[in-house]
């Protein structure tokens, strides 16, 4: 709006309010823009013989407003997503932020991907897994969502959690070994397998983590599902 004719009287409104000391639209606008780091408004962006030329183009002003948007707008709101992101996990006893530590947003390349049904099935329980910490066997027709099983449904061992299902189940050494990557700390083997944005292979399949972690709550919920589900803890 800041971009129409001056003499248009939504514009003389919108003048009005800004400099208005009672609480109005224009004015929380204005308070938001602060709130996301002092954002600066479209004129101070373009200038005003930028502006000037706008004034009487709808295209250039949808052109202008475009790219203030992309530019200035969409990464001030990414970083305010991401600081009260940092604040909640300080905050919290959310424990299962562990597994997004570091934590770095997946990359917007992923809404480019070329991938099959299937390729997305593996991504949904790599992320559901990242983002809550617990085994997803909803995914796979399950009806519950466990932090641990009461006795792994590979090895036998008891109280299997996504450290023993992942890291050291010794009925997947050899999953793992596919994996190229060997650690003898859960934390480090957890942010190889959950931290950062890698999601693409270098032929642009999910990355082998991925598949790794989909490949092992597959053939563990087959044990389960459809069976005797009251072994699951949640
Ligand atoms: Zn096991």
């Amino acid at each position: 709006m800041l971009l129409l004719p001056e003499t248009l009287s939504v514009h003389k409104l919108l003048m009005l309010c800004r400099e208005s000391t009672l609480p109005n639209w224009a004015r929380q606008v204005c308070v938001i823009r602060e709130k996301l780091g002092n954002v600066p408004n479209i004129l101070q962006v373009f200038g005003d013989q930028v502006t000037a030329d706008s004034r009487y183009s709808a295209q250039l002003r949808k052109q202008f407003s475009r790219q203030y948007r992309i530019k200035y707008v969409l990464p001030a709101l990414r970083e305010y997503d991401l600081c009260a992101f940092r604040a909640a996990i300080k905050k919290s006893t959310w424990p299962h932020a562990d597994f997004q530590e570091p934590f770095t947003k997946l990359g917007d390349e992923l809404l480019l991907a070329d991938w099959n049904s299937h390729d997305w099935d593996m991504y949904q329980v790599w992320a559901l897994t990242r983002a809550t910490g617990r085994i997803p066997l909803p995914l796979f027709g399950g009806d519950s969502f466990p932090t641990f099983l009461d006795q792994c449904p590979l090895c036998g061992d008891v109280n299997a959690d996504l450290c023993h299902l992942l890291f050291k189940c010794e009925s997947c050494t050899f999953e793992r070994s596919l994996l190229r990557y060997k650690s003898t700390s859960w934390s480090l083997f957890r942010s190889f397998l959950f931290a950062g944005d890698a999601v693409f292979d270098d032929d642009g399949r999910p990355a082998a983590r991925i598949r790794y972690v989909y490949g092992i709550m597959d053939m563990l919920s087959h044990e389960f599902v459809n069976s005797d589900n009251s072994m699951l803890r949640s």
